[in-house]
């Protein structure tokens, strides 16, 4: 039966379970302390791709769901939502990617120089900070509210769905969600419309990233654990733009727009459960976007529970 629902968080993941939630049928209310764009969802990449986030079986099989429901909204020409073709290189040959079934297809292209193995395939683009305005219209079109609140614990009602990421360590007292920080430096669009991702070096350095979008590119990345700092370092983004435009010269001189901090909420597993009147869907680490709309189908079904 159709229930009123309190959504905790207006990240993607709350926006995108409050989406699913009112197209079931269900009254939604999503409260939380920062707005969409406040969020650490705001400051994504994003590309759809399987970073951080656990266990492995999981992972693949929402990261499909919202691979195709990705390409479902490019095709209808959702605010902040492409499908661009891209290139992850690779430091030494390996096997294909674990999550390789949640793709349509993945080409290997050969080696190039000093990367020993490379595969392309399209994938999703998301800009965010055109893409959480769009979820949070969506939400308001289908009857929802989204108010400002900070909780000190999670509300009273007959359903609530917390998605307060690294908020969940006061409102769940769930100690193993952790930050892993991201600096990323936003340049000016110069023309680039293909994506690239580079291993930094064999032994899981963090790796590069180049992500256009169509006004701006993203680079990045970092991935400091434990690290709670918001503010970005000028250190670590001339090293991002240095290691940027080694992997891709054509953004060399590239005007920069702005240096951004997010603390991906990351968990050894993502919690998706239902414990009494909470389901709980939190701790996406570095795969938010690319995990959103397959953890959203999930909490719908364990609302109806
Ligand atoms: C630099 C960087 C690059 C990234 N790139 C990608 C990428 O390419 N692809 C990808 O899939 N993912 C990427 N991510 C990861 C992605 O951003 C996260 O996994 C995702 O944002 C998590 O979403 P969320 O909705 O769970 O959390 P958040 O966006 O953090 O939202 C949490 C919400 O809960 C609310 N909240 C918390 N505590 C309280 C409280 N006490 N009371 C009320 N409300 C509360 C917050 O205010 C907020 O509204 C990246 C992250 C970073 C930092």
């Amino acid at each position: 039966m159709a229930e009123r629902v309190v959504v905790v968080g207006a990240g993607v993941i709350g926006l995108s379970c409050a989406v699913r939630l009112l197209e079931a049928g269900h009254r939604v209310d999503v409260l939380a302390r920062d707005l969409p764009l406040e969020t650490t969802s705001s400051i994504a990449a994003a590309i759809w791709y399987p970073y951080l986030a656990f266990p492995q079986e999981k992972v693949t099989a929402w990261g499909a769901t919202a691979y195709d429901e990705f390409a479902r909204l490019a095709e209808q020409g959702a605010d902040g939502v492409q499908m661009r073709r891209g290139t992850e290189l690779l430091r030494e040959p390996k096997p294909d990617p674990w999550w390789i079934q949640a793709v349509p297809t993945l080409e290997r292209v050969g080696p190039r120089e000093p990367y020993a193995d490379a595969w392309s395939f399209v994938t999703p683009v998301i800009d965010m900070p055109r893409y959480l305005p769009w979820l949070a219209r969506r939400i308001v079109d289908l009857g929802g509210t989204i108010t400002r609140m900070a909780l000190a614990r999670l509300p009273d009602a007959p359903v609530v769905v917390n998605c307060s990421g690294l908020g969940s360590r006061a409102l769940a007292g769930d100690t193993s969600t952790r930050p892993v920080r991201g600096q990323v430096v936003v340049v000016e669009q110069v023309g680039l419309d293909t994506w690239w991702l580079a291993e930094e070096g064999p032994g899981g350095e963090v790796p590069t990233y180049v992500i256009p979008r169509t006004l701006d590119i993203v680079l990045g990345g970092t991935d400091e654990e434990g690290d709670w700092s918001r503010t970005p370092s000028q250190e670590v983004a001339a090293d991002i733009v240095g290691r940027a435009t080694s992997l891709v010269p054509e953004i060399a001189g590239a005007r920069i727009l702005r240096h951004k901090v997010g603390l991906r909420p990351a968990r050894p597993e993502v919690r998706l459960e239902r414990a009494g009147d909470v389901i709980h869907c939190y701790g996406h680490g570095g795969a938010g976007v690319t995990l959103s709309w397959g953890c959203a189908d999930e909490v719908v079904g364990l609302a109806e529970k």
